[in-house]
């Protein structure tokens, strides 16, 4: 079964860590050596997205000299890291070669600074050097201890729309670039190394598809490429009953379905980007979550079907900082098209929502991102009244035997006694159901679902 592997910034994040990657690959590969050598994708190094993020930032405000620190000082920090595992002729032409990208980097960042603004695109440029700059280092250091590696620059291969941040993949053109410029070197015998997060529109402007989205990548090159496994290798040991962020004592979960999987990482559970599932669904292709730093624990094992035994929920997950916005109309809430109208608004402003209830005269629906937020209201206001709360978090519980097990539901709500409820959701699926509350009342929420649902009571 041929694999794709891929790393995240903090299994790639010095250089103990990368070879710590090169010894899961090599076993991986050891364990299979009839089949195809497994595809290698790999995220910026650990914060390095943050910085660029930051430089980005700075520019906007002409803080030029500034934002060129940074950038020198991540040419720096990636020159250590090269110079500690590649030597000889391979170092001098990786070195090179960071070198001139960083540097033609900077004198972006000088230009954009000047000129007071970066541009999405830009944005895009900017922020694709760490995924750039780590799967060159990663694929030399492969070739200096004898795997047989190559680079394969995933803008020219991943192709995507032209929504800069938040890119949308063609799944069509990645899959025939991928069987041109990708499984050519399997076949051949080599590991393809490949950045995640970057890829580029069909005339080459660079592209990104949004914070946490190598694994998203991984996964779309997993389709197209037709492998047998998706690998995540990441700083857990897999999906957890909670965000260890905020429960102290989650537990392993070993087998999720995509469904659930879909779920918890689309409220919050960060260790799978919320898309990666939806090429996975789509050639039926399993994804496993992984430790870089323990290998040999199971991890998790997401697949069509999931867990079929248990009683009781699969995981938690909580989304912070969401805004609640109730929408009122006494006159208009039950004619036909409110409802279309309302929706328009959010999708004219391009804002997602999250958790939607209804009332006989009132709509209230969550949004995470507010950046429209002012736009939004003031296009309601024509046909309705409009609040908001910001400071509320979304706390859902998922699991496929929510759906047989009404008593679950009852369960949780005795668990959240005390705690104001601000909305109260169970979706179709009836796979989860979400409760809106205070922000400040998140930590309490979960640790007390957690207890009534994961922890173990001694004499049970
Ligand atoms: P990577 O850099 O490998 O992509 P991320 O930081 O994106 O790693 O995701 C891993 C992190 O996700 C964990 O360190 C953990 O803090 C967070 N996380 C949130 N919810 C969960 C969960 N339910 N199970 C495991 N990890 C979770
Ligand atoms: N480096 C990108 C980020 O930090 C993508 C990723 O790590 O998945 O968001
Ligand atoms: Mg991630």
């Amino acid at each position: 079964m041929n694999v794709i592997m891929k790393f995240g910034g903090t299994s790639v994040q010095d250089a103990d860590a990368m070879n710590r990657v090169i010894s899961i690959v090599r076993n991986q590969w050891a364990q299979n050596p009839n089949d195809l050598p497994p595809v290698v994708v790999v995220s910026a190094m650990s914060k390095v997205t943050d910085r660029l993020v930051e430089t980005g930032r700075l520019a906007g405000e002409r803080r030029g000299s500034e934002a060129a620190q940074i950038v020198a000082d991540l040419l720096t920090r990636h020159l250590g890291v090269s110079s500690t595992l590649v030597q000889g002729p391979e170092l001098e032409v990786l070195n090179a070669q960071l070198t001139a990208d960083f540097t033609a980097l900077q004198n972006d960042v000088r230009t954009w600074a000047a000129a007071g603004e970066v541009t999405p695109a830009a944005a895009d440029v900017l922020q694709a050097m760490g995924e750039l700059a780590s799967s060159r280092i990663v694929a030399a250091a492969f070739r200096q201890q004898g795997v047989n590696a190559a680079w394969v620059d995933s803008r020219q291969v991943l192709v995507t729309d032209a929504e800069h941040s938040a890119a949308v993949p063609d799944m069509e053109a990645t899959a025939e670039r991928c069987r041109a410029m990708v499984a050519p070197k399997t076949a051949a015998g080599q590991v393809p190394v490949m950045g995640g997060f970057i890829g580029a529109t069909d005339t080459g402007v660079t592209t990104t598809l949004g914070r946490g989205g190598s694994d998203y990548s991984a996964a779309i090159f997993g389709a197209c490429l037709d492998v047998g496994e998706i690998q995540i290798w990441t700083d857990v040991d897999g999906m957890l009953t909670a965000d260890p962020r905020v429960v102290s004592n989650p537990v392993l979960v070993p087998e999720l379905s995509f469904d659930e999987a879909s779920e918890l990482a689309y409220f919050g559970a960060k260790v799978l980007h919320p898309s990666t599932i939806l090429p996975a669904v789509a050639k039926n292709i399993p994804v496993r979550i992984l430790n870089s730093k323990r290998p040999d624990v199971r991890g998790t094992m997401i697949t069509a079907t999931g867990r079929t035994d248990g009683d009781t929920l699969t995981a938690l997950a909580c989304k912070r900082g969401v805004t609640v916005i109730d929408i009122t109309s006494s006159r208009m809430l039950m004619a036909f098209g409110f409802l279309r109208r309302l929706f328009e608004v959010f999708e004219r402003f391009k804002t997602p929502v999250d958790v939607v209830t209804t009332s006989e005269v009132s709509v209230s629906v969550t949004v995470d991102n507010t950046r429209r937020l002012d736009d939004i209201i003031s296009n309601l206001r024509n046909f309705a009244e409009v609040s908001t709360e910001p400071n509320m978090a979304i706390v859902c519980i998922v699991g496929e035997n929510l759906r047989a097990d009404a008593a679950l539901f009852g369960r949780a709500v005795t668990a959240l006694q005390g705690i104001p409820l601000r909305l109260v959701s169970q979706a179709g699926s009836r796979r989860n159901i979400t409760f809106v509350l205070r922000d400040e009342d998140v930590v309490s929420a979960m640790n007390r679902l957690h207890d009534a649902f994961f922890t173990v009571k001694v004499g049970a």
